[in-house]
């Protein structure tokens, strides 16, 4: 464990509540505690039981600083003794009464009793260098406090339990033992181990390639859900692209009028559809010839949306007939499809009579029905998203599922090494060659666990907590 200085910092949000948290973690945690909070019992903090909650009164200096300390509040105070903590080390947890003016008032007598202002995610990094949780358990940690969907949850609660973790360590200690016996048919060749330690050491190397193949195939699930799929509507003017916007925002976020290039800039919002996946989605500008100065640069911004998007929703008036222009489009998002851009069609104003040919359309797939105006059609379109994203065969609740691009990038590292390995193996070069890569690939699956990854990184993670946590 190491030894840091002791820290405090409101742990509830900031606002009127009827009791507010605040935790003070370090080696002096106890000590400086016990100047705010006086248990009710007559005993000294430091003699409570750890994790038992006591009732006593909060005390903090007076307005008139010539005065002594005086009670503000009574509230409850709970120890914990290093390593068993949430940071790993002492830690204190005073509830007082959630008033804004009564948290910081305690805040600032801990301050004035010897603590520092804790700074975002502090608490949390701490735990991680203490080993408490891994990185990617610590990443999980932040993902729930921002959670905006029941998926979203899942996946982060199975990820504090450290499901990644768990299945990184068993193909990291797989690889291990592959290394230490590759090592021996190294330093005995004259045992003749040589021969049956290049076809076990394949196989092994093969099994672990393919634990981690279905570990990285799991990412397109978790950036669905975690992350979010950059998604941008597309189409000629009054296609109905705002008004599909609007339905799947589920407010009049976007103007939506009779008038052609009402849409200039790119309205963007994070939504969920289906329950589970979220979709980062831009309405973009209408795509035609426009003469408008203003217009030409939301039409230039609309085809740079479309580079940028993992799924494109093409949105067609079902009620007219594809325009040159449309079918124009029709090719490029073919083209763009198959570069491995999702794309979905939209018939919209499926209320009106029908009245495009979609047989040019069916070249992209199915296109999806729809009405913007009623509604219809719509689960329809949710639907063919959760099934482009979700694959249902990953159980959230216990499977490892990778979930940040950080994660899968390491993921990928460790798996082109093994690749590199396994060819190397096949090609006969010298076994010590081969564990450079299998050394190459165990330093990715180490960064990918957190155990081994850059500082910038580990501060780029914590610096998106809240203070408190
Ligand atoms: P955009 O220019 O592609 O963003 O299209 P808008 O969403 O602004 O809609 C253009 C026009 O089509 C507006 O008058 C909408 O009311 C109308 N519209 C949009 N969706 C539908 C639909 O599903 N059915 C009908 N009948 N009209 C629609």
């Amino acid at each position: 464990m190491q030894l840091l200085d002791t820290i405090a910092a409101i742990s509830t949000p900031h606002g009127k509540g009827g009791v507010a948290m605040l935790r003070i973690s370090g080696e002096g945690a106890i000590r400086v505690a016990a100047h705010v909070f006086r248990p009710a019992s007559g005993q000294a903090l430091d003699a409570l039981p750890p994790r038992h909650a006591a009732y006593g009164q909060i005390l903090a200096p007076d307005a008139d600083p010539a005065a002594s300390w005086v009670a503000v509040d009574d509230g409850i105070a709970t120890i914990y003794r290093a390593p068993a903590s949430f940071t790993g080390e002492d830690t204190v947890e005073i509830c007082c009464h959630g008033g804004i003016l009564m948290t910081q008032t305690v805040l600032q007598a801990l301050l004035a009793a010897g603590a520092r202002a804790a700074e975002a995610g502090e608490f949390t990094r701490r735990a991680y260098l203490n080993g408490k949780m891994g990185l990617s358990a610590a990443q999980s940690l932040g993902a729930l406090l921002e959670a905006e969907n029941r998926a979203q949850l899942t996946l982060a609660h199975a990820g504090i339990h450290e499901t990644v973790e768990k299945k990184t360590r068993a193909i990291y200690e797989d690889l291990r033992a592959v290394m230490s016996q590759v090592l021996v048919c190294i330093d005995f060749p004259e045992e003749d181990l040589a021969d049956m330690g290049r076809e076990e050491m394949y196989d092994r190397i093969t099994c672990c390639a393919g634990a981690l193949e279905s570990l990285a195939g799991t990412y397109r699930t978790g950036h669905a859900v975690a992350e979010g799929i950059p998604t941008v509507i597309c189409g000629q003017t009054n296609v109905g692209k705002s008004s599909l916007y609007n339905r799947l925002v589920g407010r009049d976020a976007a103007i939506v009028t009779e008038i052609a290039g009402t849409t200039r800039d790119i309205l963007q919002e994070r939504v969920t559809v289906g329950g589970e996946v979220t979709l980062l989605l831009q309405d973009t500008a209408g795509l035609r010839q426009a003469s408008d100065t203003v217009e030409k640069i939301g039409i230039d911004r609309a085809h740079a949306a479309m580079d940028r998007a993992e799924l494109i929703l093409a949105v067609f008036d079902g009620s007219r007939d594809l325009s040159e222009d449309e079918k124009a489009l029709v090719s490029d998002l073919s083209r763009r499809a198959q570069g491995g851009q999702a794309v979905l069609t939209v018939c919209n104003k499926s209320d009106l009579t029908m009245a495009t040919d979609v047989a040019l359309l069916r070249t992209l797939g199915e296109p999806i029905l729809l009405s913007a105006a009623t509604g219809s059609g719509l689960e329809d379109l949710t639907e063919r998203i959760r099934a482009l994203f979700i694959d249902g065969q990953i159980d959230m609740r216990n499977d490892a599922v990778i979930a940040t691009a950080r994660q899968h990038a390491a993921c990928l590292r460790a798996l082109s090494s093994l690749r590199s390995a396994l060819s190397g193996l096949q090609a006969g070069v010298a076994l010590d060659l081969c564990c450079v890569d299998i050394e190459g690939a165990m330093s990715a699956l180490s960064e990918l666990d957190g155990r081994a990854v850059d500082e910038d990184i580990v501060n780029e993670i914590f610096a998106h907590f809240c203070v408190g946590k």
